[in-house]
């Protein structure tokens, strides 16, 4: 079968690979479309450092059941996206109801070989019915589940006032959940053609080029109460370094992106507000089923989202294009 690897960084070859042997639980899937996004554009770029190549790549996976174990539900050609994030389930985070911080986690792509290739054999338990979804929809689940996974653990209340720091696909992601459930949403960036598109394509009518007098606007804006809820989406220390100033007093501080640094607060500012610090990482099986069944309902703008179409073939051509463009790319959704 034909697989896309990334040999070492900076290197993608398109290869022959023997087909995956199915497991007595597992399932195989015909892989039929694959989202990229940071995580895969920091692997060709060598910046996973703990990553061992060559990697075959891919996370955001969409395609059909080939052939599922005896006695499943699962049927042929039935459509599915995978929760990629194996965990171990015998660890205390498992043992909790938590495997989407397993303290064994292996993540699809990244800590062992993804999708990026014609076919996958993994354990029933990472099937995720995607019935009703087109493959590109169902392709763009698991980055949509990171921003349910972010709103879930903030728990807003209705009519909160929310402020998005990264218009990415997770901030925006986030933003759509939270509008979902019913947070007033401001989103900032420092790139103005991310903002362009969250206002024009995706409707979040209230954003803000990020510039010096930032902290004084968000002031304004909120009447001096700032944001009951701050979401960082921006993998940039410095960001996630100021946005615990934008938390009103009482809010919630959650950080989405994560960076290798240490992260510092004045303690004055964090404690002043009261402030509850939430880490959000990856996501559980409930926020896939929220994000499916709002992509069902036609809740999530996916059209929009969706940016650029690349082929398993031109992929290794691409990909330097696709990071050089960053900015305007939303999601590239790769067909295999
Ligand atoms: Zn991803
Ligand atoms: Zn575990």
């Amino acid at each position: 079968m034909k697989a896309v690897v990334c040999e070492t960084p900076f290197d993608l070859q398109l290869v022959e690979r023997a087909v995956p042997v199915r497991g007595a639980g597992d399932v195989l899937v015909r892989i039929r479309r694959v989202g990229l996004c940071g995580t895969d554009y920091h692997i060709y770029g060598g910046n996973q450092p703990f990553l061992s190549y060559p990697r075959v790549m891919g996370h955001e996976l969409a395609g059909e059941i080939l052939e599922a174990p005896a006695g499943s539900t699962l049927r042929p050609g039935q459509i599915v996206t995978i929760n990629p994030y194996l965990a171990c389930g015998t660890c205390h985070a498992c043992g909790r109801g938590k495997p989407n911080c397993c303290s064994r986690i292996a993540v699809l792509g990244v800590h062992t070989d993804g999708g990026l290739c014609e076919q996958v054999a993994v354990p029933e338990s990472a099937i995720v019915d995607a019935a009703g979804l087109s493959l590109d929809q169902a392709a763009m689940v698991e980055f949509l589940a990171i921003g349910a996974h972010a709103v879930a653990r903030a728990r807003l209340q209705p009519d909160d006032r929310v402020l998005i720091v990264g218009a990415g696909p997770i901030g925006v992601a986030t933003g759509l959940f939270a509008r979902l459930d019913g947070a007033a949403v401001t989103l900032i960036d420092t790139r103005r053609t991310r903002l362009d598109r969250a206002r024009d394509h995706l409707g979040f009518a209230d954003v803000m080029l990020v510039g010096p007098d930032t902290p004084d606007l968000l002031v304004e804006k909120t009447g001096g109460a700032l944001f009951d809820c701050v979401f960082d989406a921006t993998g940039n220390i410095h960001a996630m370094r100021a946005g615990l100033g934008y938390v009103a007093h009482g809010g919630s501080y959650v950080l989405v992106s994560v960076v290798k640094d240490d992260l510092v607060f004045p303690d004055p500012e964090f404690h002043k507000r009261e402030t509850t610090l939430i880490a959000s990482r990856n996501a559980l099986p409930p926020d896939f089923d929220r994000v499916i069944a709002a992509i069902r309902d036609g809740a999530i703008p996916t059209d929009a989202l969706h940016t650029h179409v690349v082929t398993a073939d031109e992929l290794p051509t691409r990909m330097p294009q696709l990071i050089a463009d960053a900015d305007h790319v939303m999601k590239a959704i790769v067909q295999i």
